[in-house]
């Protein structure tokens, strides 16, 4: 954009909004959104399909960066599975909105999230890892969704989630959550007793037999 220096209103945003271009993916021909914390300089998108800003409630996942998970194929979480299954039902409506929020591992970052791995290969449980190298159980901060969602023109939501904490996180940001529409994956051996942990521990709601 311009060169000159921003105003100082603008400085003082929690998200700037930078570009958007055509995201074709197997599923659909999705809108990629990028944006910048201007305080740290993280980044951030939002992929989107057909018309969100139509005052009607959007199919929307709101999905941390797990990059062992999203990216490599690994099996200790359901992250991987999780973003494609939004992503296919999104593609099925042929509208829908995907927020993917850079905070790696619950928000204690790849490193750590590879130190809390090695605490589990020990035997710990992901909670217990991460409570281990002194973080609190999820670090996960949601306060962009709230400006992403405005620069999008999306009012309401029908949130695809397990995690109750994410749908009061919604509550506490005022940000309209007209449906929760849940996201079953399929268990293997790796992410079971993660998933056990995810129910007894964190919360989410998920059949333990599934
Ligand atoms: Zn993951």
């Amino acid at each position: 954009m311009s060169s000159n220096n921003p105003p100082v209103e603008q400085v003082k945003l929690a998200l700037e909004y930078v570009d958007s271009c055509n995201l074709p993916t197997t599923w659909a021909n999705f809108r990629m959104h990028a944006f910048v914390e201007p305080a740290t300089g993280k980044e951030h998108i939002a992929l989107t399909l057909g018309d969100v800003a139509d005052g009607k409630p959007v199919l929307a996942r709101i999905h941390s960066e797990c990059l062992t998970g999203d990216a490599l194929f690994s099996l200790r979480c359901d992250c991987g599975p999780q973003l494609e299954m939004a992503l296919k039902k999104i593609a099925d409506e042929g509208r829908g909105a995907l927020l993917y929020l850079r905070q790696e591992g619950r928000g204690i970052g790849l490193l750590n999230k590879v130190r809390a791995y090695h605490l589990q290969d020990d035997g710990a449980d992901t909670v217990e890892a991460n409570q281990r190298l002194g973080f609190a159980a999820d670090l996960r901060n949601y306060s962009l969704v709230e400006p992403m969602l405005q620069h999008l023109g999306i009012h309401s939501l029908r949130l695809m989630t397990n995690n109750p904490r994410k749908l009061s996180a919604m509550e506490g940001l005022k940000v309209t959550v007209a449906e929760h529409v849940p996201l079953i994956i399929e268990r293997n051996p790796y992410n079971d007793r993660y998933l056990n942990t995810k129910v007894s521990k964190l919360g989410h709601m998920l059949s333990p037999e599934l």
